[in-house]
């Protein structure tokens, strides 16, 4: 006979059927349960019901696998053992949460069911047990709320909010209660009776059997996993959409119970900097959801060892030892009833990018973590954070003294953002669309603002503390947030925030700064990052910069484990000057023809194009010689004896072209031709398919004039450079190679300058002849190519393009719903297409060292600065990368994370 597959695995009582490294199958939130109650930590006991079950109901029209139901039975029983207290019963009932929780944590995102089992019967019950009346019909009332919410679907029109949360306000302007805590126990009784009315008046019915209580929050839990805002999230991190999430059912602990109870939320570490400080928030009297949602503001939670210092030292124990025990800063959400502490979850905390150099660096030092584990705790993309700019401290001064300083709410998520004020996340959105930058300001966030948030620059919101919801989500996408500025009323109605007197309509500017919490009106100029002040202008001394400290240590550790390159394209002087700063060991593409926009040289470049004869177009070529060759020099200067590598003209030539009648008559006049000829040769350079048109080494095979200027330049600045004592290394590469012998041709020409040049200045300058890999042709006969290539450089945004014969300025019509309705698993122009693109650049790689064992591979293509690319570039033993200067920190810490994830597998 088959074995019964388990679906239900139980804690409690210090014993538990599941562990930390079940998450997959319990979930985060049941797979922490189980091991803190399995390490002897306080959990109240429960259930967990595998995600396997979530899959199940999802592809069997929401009906589940036969064993279960006797399964929940028999882990019902289990807990009503322990506790002594039986579910349904009126004399001592059982009450249950019944909560989600997913492989990956997704806050908010899904439901969760608090009270579970209460009617009319066993209310009376819990009155008796507790002996609290308020108590007993709080919980009542909360429950009916989220069951009417959660599993009956009552809802608001949009925006209107919850109805039986109207009620709740109804009642509490009547008694003119501030907060819930107002309300007597006849109030919530009131409540409850009315909640049910409205309910009926939705036309469902609140069950009393709490069995069908619990099998409708089972199911509405898991039918929690697919609806909008988890769909959404998930497309947001790419959480895969078949995880499923597993259902909780745990005993209820009471924070509510009077004022030696409590509900709250801790972090280990400061998420925000990962100050070594113990930081969190909590509510005297209250459940639940309480402190996340900004209902009442929480107290910070060095005040609870004040009131509770018993439940207080308990906490920070139960913290350090859990700390210890994940190896990892822990997120902790804790109910404390009748002075004693329950721990009701743990998981990594989330935090910014601050926090993450600097959890992972303190945690090396006290020997917690190892170095490799340091750098594989820190996902390369949050280094961006500390790149991000602060306000100008003079803009900020002005602000000040013009009296725009609007108010201060909690340093919720680290930056500086301007942007135009909007109200909800689909304006945020709409506006984004249109090009606008926007802040968008809530009276508190809801997991339905998630799309809104992405789209905006920065994030305020009137209510909430640094666990709010806000300031949660901000953290983890790495947004500017303001949360919890008190001062501020917001009102959607009227489209208006309101401080006091003045007040700000949507549409207008304004500006907050996450990382003290200020909020301004209007604009204020931005400057850069207290890391890129060190790096680039020297202004801060590096020594009195703790985050830049930590930031180069571990820099310094990437270096240490990584093998392969990191370059960078930079086409001007003040590029490669920032690069170098952040660590690049060479350039890795300088597209010449960026230079040919600058100031009057386009002039230069025009005539060169529409010259009649080759005699024309050398005299052109003669006026660009002098400016590019002081740019290659400049740039070469810079790098010092590092590669640079220069790509000779690539794009096609109308690019360069004049558009407008005065441009073209301008020109005409300069070149001293008819209008009307210039114009004509103007449209006969039009091309139906550019990208496939008269470009890259086509041009320099047409106009080998081009090319051997291009060569001058640049053996004329290097030559100059070595007689100085310097030692610069170009590399020359030529641009859409094809074939073998479109690079022979070119390269006769490169060889020849370089030769007449070093033989004219009387020195020998070390450089190589190489291409650009960007055609499919060229990775097929790329043992061809090779014989004449020293190196290869794959421009994988024309490879991509070229592959997939997917146009990088067109796609976008269709390419994003390819990817959302998973035709292709992400835009092959973010990361790199691995099985088409990737096999190509695997043939050429075989191939070309097959020809020429020493050939240097390296990948300019904006893949280069992703992340997941850049692994799979170290994975097919490329021998660097290059990408733009601001991903350089990125792309060494994801070549150092190529090596450990590769060492670990
Ligand atoms: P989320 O994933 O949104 O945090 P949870 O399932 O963790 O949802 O629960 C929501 C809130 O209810 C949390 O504050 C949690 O601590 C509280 N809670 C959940 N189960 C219980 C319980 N058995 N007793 C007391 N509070 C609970
Ligand atoms: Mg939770
Ligand atoms: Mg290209």
């Amino acid at each position: 006979m088959r074995k019964k597959q388990k679906y239900v695995f139980s804690f409690g009582d210090g014993k538990a059927e599941g562990r930390a490294q079940m998450r997959n199958l319990l979930g985060g939130k049941g797979a922490g349960l189980h091991e803190m109650t399995r390490i002897g930590i306080p959990v109240p006991p429960g259930f967990t019901i595998s995600t396997e079950v979530c899959t199940y109901y999802d592809s069997h029209d929401r009906r589940y696998p036969k064993e279960l139901k006797d399964q929940v039975t028999a882990g019902l029983r289990v807990v009503e053992k322990v506790l002594k207290r039986q579910f349904g019963n009126s004399e001592n009932p059982l009450l249950v949460s019944v909560r989600s929780g997913a492989r990956e944590s997704m806050p908010g995102m899904m439901d969760t069911v608090l009270n579970l089992g209460l009617n009319d019967r066993t209310v009376q019950g819990l009155i008796r047990r507790s002996n609290n009346r308020r108590f007993a019909f709080d919980s009542y009332r909360r429950f009916v709320q989220m069951y009417a919410d959660v599993v009956l679907g009552i809802k608001g029109k949009k925006n209107d909010g919850d109805p039986l949360e109207a009620i709740l306000e109804r009642k509490k302007k009547l008694r003119e209660a501030r907060f819930d805590t107002d309300l007597s126990a006849s109030d919530l009784e009131e409540l409850v009776a009315e909640y049910k009315n409205e309910i009926r008046n939705h036309g469902e019915v609140f069950p009393e059997d709490p069995i069908e209580q619990l099998w409708g929050a089972i199911g509405a839990v898991f039918g929690s996993w697919n609806n909008d805002r988890a769909v959404a999230y998930r497309e947001l991190y790419q959480i895969p959409h078949d995880w499923g999430t597993a259902v909780n059912v745990q005993a209820m602990v009471f924070g509510n119970l009077g004022d030696d109870c409590a509900t709250g939320v801790a972090f280990t570490r400061d998420p925000g900097t990962g100050d070594r400080s113990f930081y969190g928030e909590f509510l005297i009297n209250a459940q639940g959801e309480d402190v996340v949602a900004g209902i009442r503001t929480p107290r910070p939670i060095a005040e609870l060892e004040q009131l509770m210092p018993s439940a207080a030292k308990e906490l920070r124990r139960v913290c350090a030892l859990l700390e210890k025990h994940y190896r990892e800063m822990q997120d902790i959400e804790f109910t404390i009833e009748g002075g004693k502490l329950w721990m009701l979850q743990t998981r990594a905390g989330k935090r910014t990018g601050f926090a993450a150099v600097r959890i992972a660096v303190d945690m090396v030092e006290e020997r917690i973590i190892g170095k490799k584990e340091a750098l594989l705790r820190i996902q390369p993309d949050q280094l961006n954070q500390l790149l991000r700019p602060v306000f100008d401290r003079a803009g900020k001064q002005t602000a000040e003294k013009e009296g725009r300083f609007l108010g201060k709410g909690l340093a919720a998520g680290p930056g500086a953002a301007s942007g135009r004020v909007v109200f909800n996340a689909e304006d945020a959105v709409e506006w984004k669309n249109r090009g606008e930058r926007v802040v968008l300001c809530r009276i508190e966030t809801s997991p339905d603002d998630i799309r809104g948030m992405d789209a905006a620059q920065g994030i305020l919101t009137a209510r909430g503390g640094m666990t709010s919801h806000a300031t949660l989500v901000a953290r983890q996408m790495g947004k500017v947030c303001v949360a919890g500025c008190e001062v501020l009323h917001v009102d959607y109605n009227g489209r208006v925030l309101r401080v006091g007197a003045s007040e700000l309509k949507e549409g207008e500017w304004i500006s907050i700064d996450g990382s003290t919490g200020e909020v301004f009106r209007g604009e204020i100029q931005t400057l850069p990052s207290e890391v890129l002040q060190v790096l680039l202008t020297h202004t801060l001394e590096a020594k009195s910069s703790r985050v830049y400290q930590q930031f180069a240590k571990l820099m310094k550790w990437a270096d240490e484990v990584r093998t392969l390159g990191v370059r960078t394209n930079a086409d001007q002087p003040d590029q490669a000057a920032i690069a170098k700063a952040f660590g690049s060991e060479g350039i890795g593409l300088c597209r010449t023809e960026h230079m040919f926009f600058q100031g009057e040289r386009i002039q230069a470049v025009r005539e060169m194009i529409l010259a009649e004869d080759e005699a024309g177009r050398r005299r052109a070529l003669a006026k660009l010689l002098p400016m590019q060759k002081e740019d290659f020099k400049a740039i070469l200067d810079i790098m010092g004896g590092l590669p640079v590598t220069i790509r000779t003209l690539d794009p096609p030539l109308h690019e360069f072209l004049p558009k407008t009648d005065e441009e073209i008559s301008e020109l005409a006049q300069v070149m001293d031709l008819p209008v009307e000829i210039l114009r004509d040769k103007v449209n006969v350079l039009q091309e139906f398919n550019p990208m496939l048109g008269h470009r890259g080494c086509r041009l320099g095979i047409s106009f080998p004039e081009i090319t051997e200027m291009q060569a001058q330049a640049i053996f004329e600045a290097a030559c100059e450079l070595r007689r100085d004592g310097k030692n610069p290394f170009p590399e020359v590469m030529i641009p859409l190679v094809g074939s073998r012998p479109e690079l022979h041709e070119q390269k006769q020409i490169v060889e020849r300058v370089a030769l007449a040049t070093q033989k004219a200045y009387g020195v020998k300058v070390r450089y190589l002849i190489g291409t650009m890999i960007e055609l499919p042709r060229a990775c097929m006969v790329a043992d061809e190519i090779a014989e004449e290539a020293e190196f290869f450089s794959f421009g994988t945004n024309d490879l991509t393009q070229t592959c997939l014969g997917l146009s990088r300025d067109d796609a976008g019509k269709f390419l994003p719903s390819y990817v959302l309705n998973g035709i292709l698993p992400e835009d092959p122009f973010v990361s790199i297409d691995r099985d088409g693109v990737g096999a190509l650049m695997k043939i050429a790689i075989k191939k070309g060292r097959k020809t020429r064992k020493t050939l240097e591979i390296g990948i300019c293509g904006e893949h280069g600065g992703d992340p997941k690319s850049v692994v799979y570039c170290h994975q097919i033993g490329l021998d660097y990368v290059s990408c733009s200067p601001y991903r350089v920190a990125i792309a060494r810490l994801a070549a150092a994370q190529a090596v450990l994830g590769e060492r670990s597998s």
